[in-house]
């Protein structure tokens, strides 16, 4: 598909995948919440990663508590998040960061928030975007996946379908792009047994018309 075609399909389509898409569940709208839940995201459900956040806010509530919590305890309370150990220092690394370094207040630019230790671009965007509502898309595995089957990306690495998706999506698109795509990869277009057939956007998708040749 041509970047012009994409770009003029593209608020067809993406109306039709909000359609087919179930509202998407935030745990957490505050910057630093988001933050810690997204770092614990990584090869983890979401439930599991939403209890395990949900359990640190509930016994520390703010990040310069986190920052004096005692490892085991952290570790005992994200015991089902997947590389917890990892993580369990993680975050109370980046509680000591972020009152330390930043007073308290997670930076809002990506450049800085990548200075932190275990934060990369995907996370970095998630947390402008959802929890700051600063224009940035997070391409996570469901939007990776997806892009790639439509057509609107030809690459396999994050980053340059971030940049393809940036020339298809209009920018006042880019906050609520990720969260949409994510319902719409676990719902319709999943990993394993993608559901064309019912697809409302099938007609415009590469995927499918290959399969379909
Ligand atoms: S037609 Fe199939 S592969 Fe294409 S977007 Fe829909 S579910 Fe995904």
């Amino acid at each position: 598909m041509k970047i012009t075609d994409a770009k003029r399909d593209f608020r067809l389509m993406f109306d039709l995948i909000r359609e087919m898409s179930p509202p998407h569940h935030f745990e957490f709208s505050e910057p630093f919440w988001v933050l810690v839940t997204t770092l614990l995201s990584h090869r983890t459900k979401d439930q599991v990663t939403d209890a395990a956040a949900r359990a640190l806010y509930n016994r520390y509530g703010s990040a310069e508590n986190l920052s004096r919590a005692s490892y085991d305890d952290v570790l005992n309370m994200i015991s089902k998040v997947g590389f917890c150990k990892v993580k369990a220092r993680r975050v109370i690394d980046l509680a000591g960061i972020i009152v330390n370094r930043y007073e308290g207040k997670v930076p809002e630019n990506r450049e800085e928030l990548m200075t932190i230790p275990g934060v990369g671009r995907k996370t970095a965007n998630v947390v402008l975007s959802d929890s700051m509502g600063i224009p940035a898309i997070a391409v996570d595995t469901h939007v990776q996946r997806i892009s790639k089957r439509i057509g609107w990306s030809r690459s396999d690495e994050p980053e340059k379908t971030e940049e393809a998706l940036m020339k298809i999506v209009p920018r006042e698109e880019w906050v609520g792009f990720n969260p949409v795509m994510v319902e719409f990869g676990k719902t319709v277009c999943r990993p394993v047994g993608p559901r064309c057939q019912k697809c409302l956007i099938n007609k415009y998708c590469d995927f499918y018309s290959k399969k379909s040749e």
